[in-house]
């Protein structure tokens, strides 16, 4: 995509390639491989500033700009990422590490986000009553507000900063892209095509920066609303600091997924979804199964196939042929997840598969997929997001009993039930409260033309990501009351 390995990423802004005003960088590195890739500053309030003004000054001809002129520039970065895409999974599996079918499927979701976007003409649409008083009719009209800007975790480099600004720049406004400062190529590359496919410059702009330009965005008083994903802390961070600034917020956080499995369920097709969903993109997946609640008979079976299958996964480089869990992101992570194990077994679960024993690379930040069993509430297991290829059985009595312990975790994000009984699902529907639900699937991710986001402590906010939702995120409601 003509980076040079290890050069220094500049800004897109205003149309134009900018380096960044700082000299610090952290340096992105394959994880599988730990080569140097590139280098990404660590931008300041001063590129943060730089970017909003050009998107601030795009605004208003972009906001004049018909709608139906608008998508067709999402027309045509569709098509260029329609024809990019091989080269774009790529380069999510070199910066992220994850396995290229699993990189392929997020890009897919990425170009169904720009999809989605193009039905603006009719998403934004407004309502009207006429003779709401004598010779009085009245409207509601979805207006654009300004500058939006999302700020993204390393997990999908492709994919989440896509949950939002194809859909916020269809409303007519302009944006900022703060990538994760670990995984800068995919947007770098992304930017390009946006760039190729002739966006008017300063309709959208992309920022490189870690924390302090986090909050230079958070603070800037000319943007309007912010669109943050990555872990609760920071999300709770995000939220509470860009509400005291009067923005709107919709803040994505961590995830603590638990998956029930009911006597009746298929539980050759449960341990198959379960064993995806655990350790898929190695774990690093909001929507991970992170417990499972067996319940009464399922237990010991569910667990002889899903430790079967688990000794069946080939770990490697994302980019082989065949392989099927790919390093964590980084030699940091890769410590808390193992102190995670630790922690497990010093508790007193027990260890079935050890992940620490898996044959590994010579190279990169692996680690083989664990399976606990007997984990209680109170362990640390149970409790924290891990984020990486560890699943925990919790073998419980009843579906109550699982609804209850659900129930008691303050994370809420994903959650399923493995059944082939309408009557527990329905339950299970009804009082869950996760907001992702999954009726014998793994991995509930809803796709591009529905909301996606947690509760409780995952979601800090109101308004979800993508879907119809995000049309009133990314727009005011005027009412128009008029009498002639
Ligand atoms: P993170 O919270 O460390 O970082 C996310 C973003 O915030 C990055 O762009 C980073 O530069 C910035 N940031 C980090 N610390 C900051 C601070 N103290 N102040 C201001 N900005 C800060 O998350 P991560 O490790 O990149 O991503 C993994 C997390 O994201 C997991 O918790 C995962 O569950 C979550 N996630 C959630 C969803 C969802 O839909 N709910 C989706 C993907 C990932």
């Amino acid at each position: 995509m003509g980076i040079g390995k290890g050069e220094l990423l500049k800004n897109y802004v205003g149309g134009e390639w900018i380096p960044s005003t700082v000299s610090r960088v952290e340096e992105v590195k394959n994880p599988a491989t730990e080569e140097l890739l590139a280098r990404c500053p660590l931008g300041s309030v001063e590129d943060a500033a730089a970017a909003v003004a050009a998107a601030r000054a795009a605004f208003p001809g972009w906001r004049e700009t018909p709608v139906q002129d608008r998508i067709q520039f999402l027309f045509r970065l569709k098509q260029s990422l329609e024809d990019h895409a091989e080269e774009l999974a790529v380069i999510v599996t070199e910066e992220n590490g994850k396995t290229l079918p699993e990189s392929r499927g997020s890009v897919r979701r990425g170009i169904q986000m720009v999809e989605a976007a193009c039905g603006a003409p009719s998403l934004l649409m407004g309502q009207s009553l006429e003779e709401v008083a004598r010779g009085i009719d009245c409207e509601s009209v979805r207006q654009p507000m300004g500058v939006f800007a999302c700020i993204a975790p390393f997990n999908f480099p492709a994919m989440v900063p896509l949950w939002f600004y194809p859909f916020a720049v269809a409303c007519g406004n302009t944006f900022v892209c703060k990538p994760s400062e670990k995984v800068p190529l995919s947007q770098q590359f992304l930017f390009r095509r946006i760039e190729e496919v002739g966006f008017p410059g300063g309709v959208l702009n992309l920022v490189n920066g870690g924390r302090e330009l986090t909050d230079a965005l958070l603070d800037h008083p000319d943007v309007e609303g912010i669109s943050f994903v990555g872990s609760s802390p920071v999300a709770k961070h995000v939220y509470t600091r860009a509400a005291a600034a009067g923005k709107r917020v919709q803040a994505l956080g961590g995830a603590k997924n638990f998956l029930i499995v009911m006597p009746d369920a298929d539980l050759d097709a449960a341990a198959a979804a379960i064993t995806e969903s655990a350790f898929g993109c190695a774990g690093e997946r909001c929507l991970a199964a992170s417990i499972v609640l067996p319940v009464g008979a399922s237990h010991s079976e569910l667990r002889t196939k899903i430790a079967a299958r688990m000794k069946s996964l080939r770990l490697g480089n994302g980019r082989e042929e065949g392989v099927q869990l790919g390093p964590l992101i980084s030699a940091e992570h890769r410590t808390r997840v193992v102190e995670f194990v630790e922690s497990g077994v010093q508790e007193g679960a027990e260890l079935v598969v050890d992940g620490r024993d898996a044959e590994l690379p010579e190279r990169g930040h692996f680690l083989g997929p664990t399976l606990f069993d007997r984990v209680t509430p109170s362990m640390r297991i149970a409790q924290e997001e891990i984020f990486g290829p560890v699943l925990s059985l919790m073998p419980v009595s009843a579906l109550e009993e699982a609804l209850e312990i659900i129930h008691d975790h303050p994370l809420a994000n994903a959650s399923s039930i493995f059944t082939t009984s309408g009557s527990a699902a329905r339950q299970f529907k009804y009082r869950v409260d996760a907001s992702m639900a999954g009726v014998n699937i793994g991995v509930a991710a809803p796709m591009s033309f529905f909301g996606f986001g947690g509760a409780k402590g995952s979601f800090f906010g109101d308004l979800k990501a993508h879907g119809r939702e995000c049309f009133d995120f990314f727009t005011d409601r005027k009412v128009v009351i008029s009498r002639w």
